[in-house]
């Protein structure tokens, strides 16, 4: 009566032959991740039971190299079900990622408290300078030493308690904050019914609308969902007001709506649940203690940025306003500009000032065409080429998979890019690995993920993305370089695993490649005649590229500044944050025709899970930095400088965590960042 062990058929328990050791999503069903997450839990407590239990006196070998070592096989496990987590989800899925999340929370704040283990960590980093150790490994020795004083290694047992407890809660609050906002996303569609709901909408939104309504069980019609993709062209070109008033309410409704995907609650939990853990960890507030870690240091000098951009912003913002009220006054009509308007009103004065019509440009920027592009940028600037195959087993169809290639030929990663929006996918865009690089016992070379969420083009078109969407697909694939060039020893220090408000500049420094002539004048060619887009439109982006950058600047300095602001509240108790939202945002003087980008009960990047909690000014941050960062390609009168070009790979794409951020960007630059570089690529430099 031999009972089949329960690894024998369960495929994530198995060696993972598939080439690069990728996942075997083809024979992976969801009930195989939480036997295989208990299993590779127990390996992993019984490596950290190995190094604690070591008789032998602290080395760096039998510690940290060791601590570096364990659990692989929960790295493997993890890396599978977040992908499948965020690309294609399931109610089984999110039942499983609902029971993990804490667990999985819990176990490492088990490693992280372990008294015994941080005396060994403690004991090697007051003998650091004995220990003969390479930059690298001292790096890892330290960032390791960080890791275990701000978990709250050396408190006091019952603090540490309430610590592990906290950090349990907030994963399983983080996972049903993003659960919510996909529901009420996948609850709405605003179904278009014949010709008049139709006015000014492109042929190429209305066939995927058609495509969007199809899959919704209603063929013959058109919707409009609340994916970005769909939601930002329809309020950039529907003519009808009252359309774009409904589909705006739905948008900013998104967690908000009082029903059982409310997130007030959450919110509420969160951030008292956050405050207290700063507190234990004796930080001021949440704030304080994330952003110690970070580039910028203290929540003042992010302040400082953002209030260096806000009101040069907001002063264009209002004469930005004032325009489109002009306009509204020329067609005739005389109610005031709303949130619905802008975008409406925008486009058609971006048509008239600059003759440049957004589904003018589309039909130049397939995405085929912009795939080619990106790889055309990485290979001129870093020797990097891409090659396709059809081997490996993703988990939807649409995914495909290419084998990246270093300079010298030799294979240095897998990438994937699954870029089609559906509803088990979650909206917008980002870039995850698999794998990540690292050769502490050998070369392992990384598998490296971009999502996106494009709208599919109608039957037998192609998927054809607005500039906006190229700038996503280059962001994104910024920060895929940034893991698949990575040639670090350690994992800890591999990739994209930098400080929060320095991961950016890999992806948004990427993205300043996308409109330079060259690019365009090569790749963004027509979808069926081929021709190259007129050298005229080419002229017309360029000039046209700092328009509405008021707007721009205010819906994200406002989040940004929300979001900061509520993260140094000391002692929240139940405070209510959509009110304190709405006091953040009268308080900086809000323009009152521009949404703020990410409205509280949908900002997944502030409550779904850690991220950028008191760090969505990573983005303005890291923008300072690409900003500076590209003049330097700029000043050097070549876009592919060979020598800043090998510099930018060695201390940045290639350099994971090795260094300290001001560090690795003076290494690249020769100099600090400037934050002019920012105000006079926005525009706004001479406000
Ligand atoms: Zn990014």
């Amino acid at each position: 009566m031999d009972q089949p062990s329960p690894a024998a058929d369960n495929p994530l328990l198995q060696p993972w032959n598939a080439p690069f050791g990728a996942p075997p999503f083809d024979r992976v069903r969801p009930e195989h991740f939480l036997p295989a997450f208990e299993a590779a839990l127990a390996e992993r407590r019984a490596e950290i039971a190995a190094i604690v239990g070591n008789p032998q006196q602290p080395t760096f070998a039998n510690t940290i190299a060791a601590l570096e070592r364990a659990g692989g096989l929960l790295r493997r496990v993890s890396g599978a079900f977040f992908h499948l987590a965020g690309a294609q989800t399931s109610d089984a899925i999110e039942r499983i990622e609902r029971d993990v999340a804490p667990i999985l929370a819990r176990e490492r704040s088990a490693i992280l408290l372990d008294d015994a283990l941080f005396a060994r960590v403690e004991a090697l980093f007051h003998a650091r300078e004995r220990l003969g150790l390479d930059a690298e490994a001292a790096r890892t020795l330290e960032r390791w030493r960080v890791a275990f004083k701000r978990a709250g290694a050396g408190l006091a047992p019952d603090r540490k308690a309430r610590l592990a407890a906290i950090g349990e809660r907030l994963a399983t609050l983080g996972a049903l904050f993003g659960q919510n906002v996909l529901a009420d996303e996948k609850a709405f569609a605003l179904i278009l019914d014949g010709p008049d709901d139709l006015a000014g909408l492109p042929e190429s939104f209305v066939s995927a609308a058609a495509e969007a309504a199809a899959a919704r069980g209603r063929p013959g019609k058109h919707a409009v969902t609340l994916s970005r993709s769909s939601y930002e062209p329809f309020m950039q070109f529907s003519a009808r007001r009252d359309l774009r008033e409904k589909a705006f309410r739905a948008f900013v409704a998104r967690g908000a709506g009082g029903g059982a995907h409310d997130n007030g609650a959450i919110m509420r939990e969160t951030v008292a649940l956050r405050a207290e853990r700063a507190r234990l960890l004796g930080y001021a507030s949440f704030a304080a203690f994330r952003l110690a870690d970070a580039m910028a240091k203290t929540p003042q000098a992010a302040l400082d940025l953002m209030q260096r951009v806000w009101a040069p912003a907001r002063a264009q913002a209002l004469r930005e306003a004032e325009a489109l009220q002009a306009t509204i006054a020329a067609e005739g009509c005389n109610f005031q500009l709303a949130a619905w308007d802008w975008r409406y009103y925008a486009e058609k004065r971006r048509k008239a000032l600059y003759d440049v019509d957004q589904s003018e440009v589309a039909p130049y920027l397939p995405l085929e065409g912009m795939i080619a592009a990106a790889f055309d940028v990485a290979h001129r600037l870093f020797g990097v080429s891409f090659v396709a195959r059809d081997d490996m087993r993703l988990p939807n169809a649409d995914a495909r998979a290419w084998t990246a290639l270093g300079p010298d030929g030799a294979p240095i990663a897998l990438f994937v890019g699954d870029y089609f929006a559906r509803d088990s996918k979650h909206s917008g865009a980002w870039m995850s690995a698999l794998r990540d690089q690292q050769k502490l016992d050998g070369r392992v070379l990384p598998i490296v993920v971009n999502v996106m969420s494009f709208a599919r083009g109608g039957a037998g078109e192609p998927c054809l993305l607005s500039l906006d969407e190229a700038h996503t697909l280059f962001h994104e694939f910024g920060h895929a370089l940034h893991g698949m060039m990575s040639d670090v020893t350690y994992p800890l220090l591999s990739g994209t695993n930098v400080a929060r408000d320095f991961v950016e500049l890999p992806s948004q420094l990427f993205e300043h490649w996308l409109e330079r002539p060259e690019t365009l004048r090569r790749f963004a060619r027509h979808h069926r005649t081929g021709e190259p887009m007129p050298e005229a439109l080419i002229e017309r982006l360029a000039a046209a590229r700092r328009f509405n950058q008021g707007f721009a600047t205010t819906e994200f300095v406002a989040a940004a500044l929300f979001d900061m602001e509520l993260h140094l509240v000391a002692d929240p108790g139940a405070l209510d944050v959509a009110e304190f939202e709405r006091r953040t945002l009268a308080e900086i003087g809000m323009p009152s025709a521009v949404a703020t980008r990410h409205s509280a009960p949908h900002f997944q990047h502030v409550f779904s899970g850690d991220g950028y909690s008191a760090g969505y000014y990573s983005y303005l941050w890291s923008e300072a930095l690409d900003a500076d960062a590209f003049e330097a390609f700029e000043q050097a009168g070549d876009d592919f400088d060979p020598a800043l070009a090998e510099r930018l790979k060695r201390f940045v794409y290639a350099a994971g965590n090795t260094r300290e951020p001001d560090e690795a960007y003076r290494r690249f630059r020769g100099a600090d960042p400037s934050p002019d570089a920012l105000l006079r690529k926005r525009g706004l430099a001479e406000n």
